[in-house]
């Protein structure tokens, strides 16, 4: 056999997900001679192991069963779970939004089940976790071990990430709690320059309460996206989406942390007659200064509009 079959082989010890004819799925872990029961059959362990992810096996009533091995959001939406976990859909999003990268310092608070903890090791991210439950933290380390292995870099402390963050010079911090904006003055300290703070809320309120404390913050850059995600069903003639999709999970932020300086003195290399090239408007607001020129102007209303 070779190589490219080998890595498909599943052994024992290894967690696959079964779907069964109606493609309901189970997440379980394959242990030597133990079985499965299901209300459509019972599907023997030793029938599993050695064969290759993808294969089907038969249960005890002779009903199929598709066996491979879940994927982190297979994982993530099977894993048992104390707190809500984040989505997958949102899941992706953040990581691209927060910027995750190998070797990135990482600052996630709070932990709950671990489902972000997983994305952003998986990534390649060094994590260190503020949680409150100590109950929550212990599963959050064993969902973390069974989905990515024992060698993740990867710790939780049990804390209140209100009440400041121990950590200096980090790269990212990640938010799943109530109440982000209390955790901004610890943030300043606690992360480098440029570090990007990405915060994730239900709801648009606590959203806004967030985006006007980052006004008043050293955070800048801000911005806030919601993920929407359809499903399509796709048979014979019948192409469309779906009826059902998961109408709203969560609003995401991003901000990052800006070097101060002070508004008052002239920008670096700015001569005594230069003036600032943003000045408010008439009615107040602040408007661009067309006179540095039509290039500058783009988009934004000119003197007539
Ligand atoms: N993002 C997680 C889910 C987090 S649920 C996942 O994907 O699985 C929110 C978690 O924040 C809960 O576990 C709660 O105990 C924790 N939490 C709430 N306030 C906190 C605080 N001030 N400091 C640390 N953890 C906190």
């Amino acid at each position: 056999m070779g190589p490219r079959e080998d890595r498909s082989i599943l052994r024992d010890g290894e967690r696959v997900l079964l779907l069964d004819p109606k493609e309901r799925r189970y997440l379980i872990t394959l242990r030597a001679g133990a079985s499965f029961h299901t209300h459509v059959g019972i599907v023997s362990h030793d029938d599993l192991i050695g064969i290759p992810e993808g294969s089907t096996a038969l249960g005890s009533t002779g009903r199929k069963f598709v066996v491979v091995r879940p994927t982190l959001s297979d994982a993530v939406l099977k894993m048992p779970r104390g707190a809500q976990v984040i989505y997958p859909k949102d899941l992706g999003a953040i990581l691209i939004e927060a910027d995750i990268a190998p070797g990135a310092r990482v600052l996630e608070a709070g932990v709950g089940s671990g489902a972000l903890s997983m994305a952003l090791l998986r990534a390649g991210a060094d994590v260190v976790g503020y949680e409150l439950r100590e109950d929550f933290a212990e599963r959050a380390a064993s969902n973390v071990e069974a989905m990515v292995g024992p060698g993740a870099s990867y710790r939780v402390d049990l804390r209140d990430v209100y009440e400041g963050i121990d950590e200096q010079g980090l790269d990212r911090i990640l938010l799943d709690l109530p109440e982000p904006w209390r955790v901004l003055p610890h943030a300043e300290l606690a992360m480098r320059p440029g570090g990007i703070l990405c915060a994730y809320l239900p709801s648009i309120n606590q959203t806004s309460q967030l985006r006007a404390a980052m006004e008043r913050s050293g955070f800048g850059m801000a911005s806030t996206i919601e993920v929407l995600h359809r499903t399509w069903h796709i048979e014979a003639r019948s192409v469309r989406p779906d009826h059902r999709m998961v109408g709203h999970t969560g609003f995401l932020t991003t901000a990052r942390l800006l070097v101060p300086h002070d508004d008052e003195a002239p920008p670096v290399g700015a001569g005594p007659s230069e003036q600032p090239r943003w000045s408010p408007g008439p009615n107040g607001t602040d408007r661009l200064d067309v006179s540095d020129g039509p290039g500058d102007a783009e988009g934004v209303d000119g003197p007539n509009g």
